[in-house]
């Protein structure tokens, strides 16, 4: 069978060209890197679990109305997506004090936010993701002031969403990183949601002991990685007994 065609690859996924057109398939790798690529490793896996973890999420929001990427699972490291315009900004929204945010302003982790805080960083590893205000992006031509009153709308309905679902199965959804891409249907123009959402881009506490269980394990080398992302995966439901090794299924498709 022919290799497909690669569109694009990240630091934790590839992009192929999809089985129609207007698709693309994404497949999820077991790399992980951290602080702009400066710390490579990998996280055994990972992929698959952020495979599922990622459909379970996107398919809770769809049905709650929330328009996204995401068409089907495919396999253990593969999903079909829509192929979208990617808007080049990272929307993050916090919850709970942590990250950058906790080094910019000196606010201990932990600390509980007066109300949820969206922010936005341009999309640019040369640039290291810097943050960037409303006027930045309307004036270098990013998004448009109706595309930042979507991309505001959508991220506070995400954030209420996966907060109760998070809180359900214990676990504190303390911030997390949305990207979105315009989806073109004749002259129509929806944003959705696209990208991921795992461990590898929210940060999540156990409610009770405030243990970790996500990226930061690995940015932090505290061990234990593996097992926070199965965790996760576990207690959402969608992690068969024996662990990532009993998903059914081949690993890919290619
Ligand atoms: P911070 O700005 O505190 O480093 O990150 C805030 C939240 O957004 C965290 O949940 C973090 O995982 C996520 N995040 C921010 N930038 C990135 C990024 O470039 N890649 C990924 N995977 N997550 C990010």
């Amino acid at each position: 069978m022919a290799r497909r065609k690669q569109i694009y690859e990240g630091k934790a996924k590839v992009l192929f060209e999809g089985p129609e057109p207007g698709t693309l398939v994404q497949y999820f790798k077991d790399d992980a890197t951290a602080f702009n690529n400066k710390k490579k490793g990998t996280i055994t896996g990972k992929g698959v679990l952020n495979n599922r973890i990622s459909e379970y999420l996107m398919l809770r929001l769809g049905e709650v109305g929330i328009p996204t990427h995401f068409v089907r699972r495919l396999n253990m490291r593969e999903q079909l997506v829509r192929e979208v315009e990617i808007i080049p900004l990272e929307v993050v929204i916090r919850n709970v004090a942590a990250g950058s945010l906790s080094q910019r302003f000196g606010i201990p982790e932990g600390t509980p936010l007066p109300r949820s805080i969206v922010e936005y960083y341009y999309k640019s590893d040369e640039l290291n993701d810097p943050m960037v205000s409303e006027e930045h992006i309307t004036a270098f031509g990013w998004a448009t002031v109706q595309d930042l009153d979507d991309l505001m709308a959508l991220s506070l309905r995400i954030n209420d969403f996966l907060t109760g679902l998070f809180l359900g199965v214990g676990i504190r959804l303390v911030d997390f990183k949305l990207e979105f891409g315009r989806l073109y249907s004749g002259d129509d123009m929806q944003i959705v949601l696209a990208d991921e959402i795992s461990p590898d881009n929210c940060r999540l506490w156990d409610f009770k002991s405030g243990e970790k269980m996500d990226k930061d394990r690995f940015r932090r080398d505290m061990g234990g990685v593996e097992e926070a992302y199965q965790e996760v995966a576990r207690r959402l439901g969608i992690l068969p007994e024996g662990g990532p090794r009993d998903f059914k299924g081949p690993e890919t498709v290619q």
